[in-house]
């Protein structure tokens, strides 16, 4: 037959489509605070105190009624006691009068002034604040932070360091999070091997899996190796089925090609819904999705393309965000950075390109980007290289020196 050629499917329809088949389990669980890093909160935690609990002190100096302030001049006080953290001064301050006090120190009653040490100057039992101080400075307010009943944090946040910080500050030694997602993994291709044993002619290792695991890892998943499967229907329908009935997620990693023997098609096509797209982008234009059945369970299903670069893009393109999704996190979406394009970029309109490159910081402080040698999709050591990827949109051809480009960042801070 000599139909019309279906166009190629676009990214971001792709993404909208599975976004759409996306249903996050909800099963919250109990973790301690030190492991709760990377989690999501499964609900609101609402605030149970106000954080400071107490106005307290800002800085190091003395504190003072802000009424005691000189107009213009320096302000003189007498110092009738002290203040340290932890150790709060509990006596009067009557007007004309000035305690000392630490950082963090409950600010006596009446004060609500802090002068900071390098303006003061003591004089026996009177202190001399230099001119400029206003009423407020360096006092911190009583719920300033943080107010009791309020949302501290909200369901959905995927918990960063600063927000295990704050859960402590309010008291909390765990907290309720969404269980871990589980993700099952499988490699196919009868020219691979696994790790471990000797390369015959034709043959090579399947890094897949590892590359896959380690970025699972990042999100916080629990990963299921399913292992290598060779090209045989029966292994692959049996290994997709295990992991259909022990993960939320599958994801599998080439054969997903129409050029490909297609064993894990059928077999896939067999177990449930699956769409096999070919998606207007590069890397990794081949790849499945849909859901799987099997026991009385079913799955969400990621057939990734072979190529070793092809399957991070697609990852982070696709299966990333979903993955985030149904572990009931709200994200907010990748930023994109704009950096100069220090040499052309050959490009294709019609499709997202993403080509790999290294930073690099220029005379005018701005970034620039260069590409990381071949971008051929099998050639993971340019990946390896790169400190992320150019994201070069469907409308764009090729790009000239010097232009403005969307750079998408491998690391954050940790
Ligand atoms: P496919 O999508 O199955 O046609 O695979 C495309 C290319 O990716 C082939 O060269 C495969 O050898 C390679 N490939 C497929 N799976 C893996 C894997 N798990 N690890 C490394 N390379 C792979
Ligand atoms: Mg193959």
């Amino acid at each position: 037959m000599n139909g019309p050629v279906p166009a190629d499917l676009p990214v971001a329809q792709a993404r909208l489509a599975i976004a759409a088949a996306l249903c996050a389990p909800h099963e919250p669980e109990r973790v301690e605070l030190r492991g709760a890093l990377g989690r999501v909160l499964a609900g609101d935690v609402i605030a149970p105190l106000d954080v400071p609990a107490h106005d307290n002190a800002g800085m190091d100096g003395y504190a003072l009624r802000g009424d005691d302030l000189a107009e213009s001049d320096d302000t003189v006080l007498r110092v009738v006691g002290r203040g340290l953290a932890g150790h709060a001064y509990t006596g009067a301050v009557p007007p004309g009068a000035a305690v000392r006090i630490m950082t963090g120190a409950v600010l006596p009653s009446g004060c609500d002034t802090v002068a900071p040490i390098e303006r003061c100057e003591l004089d026996g039992e009177r202190v001399h604040i230099a001119a400029g101080l206003r009423r407020g400075d360096n006092a911190r307010a009583r719920g300033e932070d943080l107010r009791a009943g309020g949302v501290a944090l909200p369901a959905g946040r995927w918990l960063r360091p600063a927000d295990i910080g704050l859960l402590a500050s309010l008291g909390f030694s765990d907290v309720t999070v969404e269980r871990r997602l589980r993700v099952a993994l499988l490699s196919s291709g009868d020219e691979l091997r696994p790790i471990g044993q000797p390369l015959d002619a034709g043959a090579g290792y399947d890094s897949n899996r590892y590359t896959l695991t380690a970025m699972l890892q990042r999100l916080g998943c629990e990963v299921l190796d399913l292992g290598l499967v060779a090209d045989d229907p029966a292994r692959i329908e049996a290994v997709l089925r295990r992991g259909c009935e022990a993960a939320d997620v599958v994801i599998t990693s080439g054969g997903v090609s129409s050029g490909d023997a297609d064993y894990l098609r059928r077999a896939m096509a067999a177990l449930g819904d699956v769409a096999f797209w070919r998606i207007a982008m590069r890397p990794g234009r081949p790849m499945a999705f849909g859901r799987i059945a099997s026991g009385g369970r079913d799955a969400l299903l990621f057939g990734l393309p072979g190529n070793p670069v092809a399957v991070m893009v697609t990852f982070y393109a696709f299966v990333r965000d979903a993955l985030l999704q149904l572990m009931g996190a709200r994200a907010t979406p990748l930023p994109l950075w704009p950096v100069v394009a220090l040499e052309a970029l050959r490009k294709k309109p019609g499709r997202t390109e993403y080509q790999r490159a290294r930073l690099q910081r220029l005379a005018d402080g701005r970034w620039g980007a260069r590409i990381t040698g071949s971008q051929g999709s099998a050639i993971l050591h340019s990946m390896s290289e790169a400190d992320g990827l150019l994201v070069l949109p469907d409308e764009l051809g090729t790009v000239a020196a010097g232009a403005t480009v969307d750079f998408l960042p491998f690391e954050g801070l940790i």
